[in-house]
């Protein structure tokens, strides 16, 4: 698949070979990460003078801010999400591309690919002489559809954790394209209804493309649907895809959203589910899902990639946001880095959230 209107991605800067203390000012809030000396929030979910929006999730693009930071692509996701009554001011749109810096408040922003669903985008903060890498969501295996994720050097990272335990380990795309077109195959030979659960934005058109791609018949939930056309106009191909109607299922993969999963089932129809996602690495995620068919695939990374990224960028601090804080904070530590966990953003009920 290629990519129509995202770069290649970019060239990332030189390690920092001098070392110096880390003297930014970052304040972590539940609502969001705050940059005070260069007035800059990271995906703020409560309305602020100005806001980076890492990527398009409901999670991270909310709030009518007065300016919004973000790629192109990402800041069509939060207008799609944002509701603007009459009285209300437009808010003010800064769109950076991958590779593209911005000069902020003294400040030089760069946004990196994040490899998490399409436009997600980690950014570099650089402020006298010294690096902040906010990763936002980021995945560092090549995704289904987006520019796969760069490690960029730092001296202090801000990064999620999200499948920050070890038991979590997640399927490349090879095999999750894999498994996914067999258990389709399989539910259709045998005249019973193959379901995907899959979430709105991103898994979701993911799995439509795989299934449209091996020429499965695949209907697909309208809260999935919604997004398609932004992802064709980003190259991706759908090829055949339907709108689901419960009253004509037979013959085709259904692709729906977690909460049309219970619906489905008590419909009494031949129908079997399939979960597309990493909490499926979890030994309760059966039952949870209600699932038969568990296929642990992400848009997030698993641990190892987490390690890898946090290793590789060089950074001297390294703060969590989202998930397993905590623990991953403390497994950090053991190996020597220094390191935070923090409250910020969504995502502190961690087996709730997207993933
Ligand atoms: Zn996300």
């Amino acid at each position: 698949m290629t990519f129509s209107h995202e770069p290649a991605t970019p060239p990332v800067p030189e390690r920092n070979p001098t070392g110096y203390d880390v003297s930014m000012q970052v304040e972590f809030h539940d609502y969001g990460v705050f940059l005070p000396e260069i007035d800059l929030w990271l995906d703020s979910t409560a309305p602020q003078r100005a806001t980076w929006i890492s990527h398009g999730h409901r999670d991270h693009a909310r709030g009518r801010h007065e300016r919004v930071l973000g790629t192109s692509t990402t800041l069509r996701f939060y207008r799609m999400r944002l509701t603007v009554e009459p009285q209300d001011r437009e808010p003010e749109e800064f769109p950076l591309e991958f590779g593209e810096t911005l000069d902020w408040n003294g400040a030089l922003l760069t946004a990196y690919p994040a490899g998490h669903i399409l436009g997600a985008a980690q950014l570099l903060v650089t402020y006298k002489g010294e690096r902040l890498v906010y990763t936002g969501d980021v995945k560092l295996r090549p995704p289904l559809a987006g520019v796969t994720a760069v490690t960029v050097p730092c001296d202090r990272l801000i990064i999620e954790s999200t499948f920050g335990l070890p038991i979590y380990r997640l399927l490349s795309r090879e095999e999750a394209r894999e498994r996914i077109v067999r258990f389709a195959r399989e539910c259709l030979a045998e005249q019973s209804i193959p379901a995907f659960i899959g979430y709105a934005l991103g898994r979701g058109q993911e799995i439509v493309s795989i299934l449209c791609e091996a020429g499965i018949r695949t209907a697909v939930h309208g809260a999935i649907a919604r997004f398609i056309p932004i992802y064709e106009e980003a190259g991706y191909r759908f090829p055949g895809w339907e709108a689901y109607d419960a009253r004509e299922t037979a013959g085709k993969a259904l692709v729906i959203v977690p909460t049309h999963g219970s619906g489905l089932k008590a419909r009494g129809r031949n129908i079997r589910i399939a979960y597309v996602s990493g909490w499926a690495a979890l030994s309760n995620a059966r039952a949870r899902s209600g699932a038969e068919e568990l296929i642990p695939y992400s848009d997030h990374s698993d641990f190892d990639e987490l390690l890898d990224m946090v290793t590789h960028s060089g950074a001297r601090h390294i703060d969590l946001v989202h998930g397993y804080t905590e623990p991953f904070s403390r497994i950090l530590m053991k190996r020597g880095f220094e390191a935070r966990g923090h409250r910020a953003g969504a995502g502190t009920n961690v087996e709730d959230a997207e993933g």
